[in-house]
């Protein structure tokens, strides 16, 4: 289990491996993850390239195909990872250049694989062995191709570094570079099964946020922010029985994410704390 502390990734109290990024910008308002490929090979250390300067590219952590975590950039600093992008987030805010609001996570895989007589190359022509391969087409309509699969130790320690992150910082949105950059970026790509990626993130484990269940007759009001003086977020009430995850706590108030039938969440927002029972 991870946990951020001083805006680093630390497992039983030491940090994981830093190897500092020059290629950073300034103060990070962390408010979505980004989950990227590094379409690189195995012979390629990916931390150790983010640490020169003429790189001018970072992400915050990197995910070795062994599950080894390295952080590049602290939480609390942007990264130079997203590059032009756009997001709209589920309250409507539209954003652009993602850098300055996202967290970056690179998982070194090779992403597109041709095909060849013999079996996979990559980009750059390196065979890749065909036991590691998913023939798919990507959701942004590239033509069939191959994809290099995720290793298991990757999956695993990805989910956990994203929930310590999403935990600490209130994070709701996971999304990926080809999301808020489509057409021009295909990371991560149809062999990241993203659904199953954010499900195991956002508390269906017993590992993750504790739910809770609203209980009041006539409904909760979902507000923008802490306080009766807060603007709604939704005009209707939340139906007693809601179930919500709970990220951030000020004073009575809570910020939650609202969880659909399927358990995910849905949409967020800020409710009175007096009014959830642990479900
Ligand atoms: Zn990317």
């Amino acid at each position: 289990m991870f946990r951020v502390r001083n805006y680093k990734l630390a497992m039983a109290g030491a940090n994981v491996e830093f190897i500092r990024s020059p290629n950073i910008g300034g103060v990070l308002d962390p408010r979505f993850l980004v989950i990227h490929y590094t379409a690189s090979g195995p012979g390629f250390d990916t931390a150790r390239y983010f640490a020169r300067p003429e790189a001018k590219v970072s992400a915050h952590l990197v995910i070795r195909r062994d599950g080894t975590v390295i952080q590049c950039v602290p939480f609390d600093t942007v990264g130079w990872h997203a590059g032009v992008s756009q997001w709209t987030d589920r309250t409507g805010r539209f954003f652009t250049g993602l850098n300055r609001y996202a967290i970056g996570i690179e998982i070194e895989n090779w992403g597109p694989l041709r095909r060849t007589g013999s079996g996979w190359i990559s980009w750059s022509d390196q065979p890749v062995e065909g036991s590691k391969v998913i023939e798919a087409r990507h959701k942004f309509g590239r033509p069939d191709c191959g994809w290099e699969t995720f290793t298991e130790a990757q999956v695993q320690a990805t989910i956990e570094a994203a929930r310590a992150i999403c935990d600490a910082y209130g994070i709701t949105e996971i999304v990926g570079h080809d999301d808020i950059a489509p057409g021009r970026k295909s990371d991560p790509g149809p062999a990241w099964n993203m659904a199953s990626f954010k499900a195991k993130v956002f508390g269906r484990s017993e590992d993750g946020p504790a739910t809770y269940m609203v209980r009041s007759p006539t409904g909760l009001n979902l507000r923008v922010g802490p306080g009766i003086d807060q603007p709604l977020r939704r005009p209707d009430p939340l139906p007693d029985g809601t179930r919500v995850i709970v990220h951030e706590a000020r004073d009575r108030w809570r910020l939650v994410s609202v969880l659909n039938a399927a358990g995910d969440p849905d949409f967020s927002g800020w409710v009175h704390g007096g009014f959830l029972v642990e479900s």
